[in-house]
């Protein structure tokens, strides 16, 4: 845990300090892009609460309170998280969960003089579970502190939010994370590409042949097989196909986002080879080269188009019709174009 990790801010790491001295606040709400390690952020800090090491040295990472503070064993460390009720089929946390949680902390510490709670994924939280949690964090019992991962801080109540202090969570720059996943065993080659893709976020990153890499795929193969207005609507039928396989709302999120970030990539790639030969542009060339071959100005207006398709899904539109939107007026930012890069004289 602590071995190769590199702290995602300045303030972060300062953070740490103040549950080395004791002279912290109670509740923290972490927030990041997928994968930017906001968990092994939270379980770093709950390490150097129970850490048995001298205080400057906490979390040693070789006592055995770190130890399963890092295997998610430690007996005065409560993880919540999305899924874990079983009365509940939808990917959330219920009330039920918030109030066992409140349980669990009302009793005595185990071992040391602390208790954390890990609330992971806590924009899944459902508002009546937030509301139960509330009363906890507004009168916290002695050595309580809470941790809240979430995507996006927007996506809590104002009222949990204002009781938690903010880390933000940024994704590490591209070539740090590349070194980062090579020293986990990444080839180099893998390594790049996974941490171009995702953008620095070093969790998903690691996810990246597994899980992102096949919903890419599939995004460039729909993508490539449109070559004028007529083809666009079987290319989003394909690309829509990803999101419908999901089984439930929270997964169907998930793909969402997976889908707009393989189709964001399609055009940072090309932003980024923008010095690669001029090649002309030709109708017969599918939506993909198209894309490589198109101008800065074209590309970027392009990403604008995806920023706006991103706001509009999840809102009353079904994704289906978002995506064969973004695609017709991607082509359309394509075909207004003067006709391919700039040539350089
Ligand atoms: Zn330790």
């Amino acid at each position: 845990m602590l071995g190769n990790w590199r702290w995602p801010s300045a303030q972060s790491r300062l953070l740490l300090k103040s549950f080395q001295t004791g002279a912290r606040p109670h509740a923290f709400l972490l927030t990041g892009p997928e994968g930017a390690g906001k968990r092994t952020l939270a379980k770093i800090y709950a390490a150097a609460l129970m850490c048995e090491a001298a205080p400057q040295d906490r979390p040693c990472g070789k006592c055995s309170a770190c130890g399963r503070a890092e295997r998610g064993s430690h007996p005065d460390i409560a993880i919540i998280k999305p899924g874990d009720d079983p009365d509940s089929k939808a990917r959330v946390i219920t009330v039920k969960q918030a109030r066992e949680a409140r349980t669990a902390l009302s009793s005595k510490a185990f071992e040391g003089r602390h208790k954390a709670l890990i609330i992971q994924e806590a924009d899944r939280m459902r508002p009546e579970a937030q509301n139960a949690l509330l009363k906890t964090l507004e009168e916290p019992e002695a050595g309580c502190v809470f941790f809240l991962t979430a995507d996006r801080r927007a996506s809590l109540l104002p009222t949990v939010r204002s009781r938690c202090v903010w880390v933000p969570v940024p994704p590490l720059d591209i070539s740090l994370a590349t070194r980062v996943l090579i020293e986990r065993g990444m080839d180099e080659r893998g390594a790049a590409e996974a941490a171009r893709f995702t953008r620095g976020a070093v969790g998903s990153a690691l996810r990246y042949d597994g899980e992102v890499a096949p919903v890419a795929k599939r995004v460039r193969g729909a993508l490539s097989g449109v070559r004028s207005f007529g083809d666009v609507p079987a290319a989003a039928r394909l690309i829509t196909a990803v999101y419908d396989e999901a089984k439930d709302p929270p997964e169907r999120a998930i793909r969402a986002n997976r889908v707009f970030e393989s189709m964001e990539h399609v055009v940072r790639d090309a932003l980024e080879r923008l010095n690669a030969p001029y090649t002309a542009m030709d109708a017969s060339l599918n939506l993909i080269e198209r894309i490589e071959r198109a101008s800065a100005r074209t590309l970027l207006s392009m990403l604008d188009s995806l920023a706006q398709a991103r706001r509009r899904s999840g809102m009353f539109i079904s994704f289906a019709s978002v995506i064969d939107a973004l695609i017709y007026s991607w082509l359309e930012d394509i075909d207004h174009a003067a006709g391919g890069r700039d040539q350089v004289p």
